[in-house]
């Protein structure tokens, strides 16, 4: 079997002397994706990312053998990472009193149907959110369709279908409990997950899923990108319309703004490995640096035209982010 691996485009070089059409904070998910729609329509675009940059072809290993990974795929003595059940055994706060130096958190959850935005409507508790499921949809099939997610339709109204490619196969145990339970009018699904099973055409970088059920593998990611990653899902697609710009090393502590209008204009950023500040300049200011970090660089953001931060005029933009 040929492990397809393209080169990474050629970088671009950085000049904070111009205005860029856009500043993007953050090269994961969420900026990539502001990446390749500014950029495949003509912009300009600076990216910041405070991270080093990664040879991700050493980084991913999902070809590796187990018994080539020194603790078989394991993390290292001393670490731990909480499964889902101890989440209902213990007390928090989770870590303390561990015997495990380092404790990870388990992450987990589905989401995103009108249980959710609308949850007050649903089952009285929470509020409803302003936009529904349907106002998201025409986005999320977009996406579906140039990332690729696998799956099978079920019609679910708490799971909402994506526009899939071919799911990967029950095994025989599994297609049993299917028909069992569906007798009960309860569905067994194949996991839902952002891999191509069929290809992305449009994406050279990206193969297809060879359905070797290694994507849990540590250290963790898929070596021919069939699962979805930020670099080369997104922001390699972006680099070749030779539009987007990256500044690795660049952590980004205020965002900007017009002493007259109190718009943003650009970002105040340090680098990492130098500690020297710099400022890059845009028309537009992109903020995609996570949920945590994106609600605190609009609060270190304070002018005379946003005294408690920008977006903060409510004193509630941590809340609300
Ligand atoms: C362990 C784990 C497993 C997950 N599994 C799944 C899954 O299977 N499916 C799924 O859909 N979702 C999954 N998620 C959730 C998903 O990864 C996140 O929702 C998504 O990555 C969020 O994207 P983002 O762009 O908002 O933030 P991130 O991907 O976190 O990107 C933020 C980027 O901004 C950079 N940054 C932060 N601060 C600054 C700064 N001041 N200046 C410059 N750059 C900065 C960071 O270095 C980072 O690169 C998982 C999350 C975790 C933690
Ligand atoms: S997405 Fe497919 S090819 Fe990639 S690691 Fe997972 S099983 Fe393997």
């Amino acid at each position: 079997m040929t492990l397809v691996r393209v080169a990474p485009p050629l970088a671009q070089d950085v000049d904070l002397s111009k205005t860029y059409d856009a500043v993007i904070v953050g090269s994961g998910a969420a900026g990539g994706m502001a990446a390749h729609v500014l950029t495949t329509r003509g912009l300009k675009v600076l990216m910041l990312e405070a991270g080093k940059k990664l040879p991700i072809e050493q980084e991913l290993r999902s070809m590796q053998w187990p018994y080539d990974h020194p603790r078989r795929g394991d993390a290292p003595p001393g670490y731990h990472s909480l499964s889902f059940n101890e989440y209902t055994i213990r007390t928090p706060p989770y870590a303390k009193n561990s015997t495990f130096k380092h404790v990870m958190s388990y992450v987990g959850g589905w989401g995103g149907s009108d249980y959710d935005f609308k949850g007050k409507t649903h089952d009285g508790y929470g509020d409803d959110w302003p936009i529904a499921y349907a106002d998201l949809e025409p986005y999320y099939d977009k996406v579906d369709l140039y990332l690729g997610i696998s799956g099978v339709k079920e019609n679910l109204p708490h799971l909402p279908d994506s526009l899939f490619q071919r799911p990967n196969k029950l095994t025989f145990g599994e297609v049993k409990l299917r028909e069992s339970l569906k007798k009960m009018g309860r569905v067994v699904t194949p996991y839902r997950a952002g891999v191509t099973t069929d290809g992305v055409k449009h994406n050279r970088y990206r193969s297809k899923c060879y359905g070797r059920g290694a994507c849990d593998r540590r250290p963790g990611g898929c070596d021919i990108h069939a699962a979805f990653d930020s670099p080369t899902g997104l922001i390699y697609p972006a680099m070749d319309t030779g539009n987007l710009t990256i500044r690795t090393n660049s952590i980004a502590h205020e965002v900007l703004v017009d002493s007259n209008t109190g718009k943003a204009r650009g970002i105040a950023f340090i680098d990492s490995a130098t500690h020297k500040s710099y400022e890059a300049k845009a028309k537009v200011v992109i903020v995609a640096a996570s949920t945590l970090e994106s609600a605190r660089l609009l609060l270190l953001s304070r002018s005379s035209q946003h005294p408690n931060g920008i977006g903060n005029s409510s004193g509630t933009t941590s809340a609300s982010t």
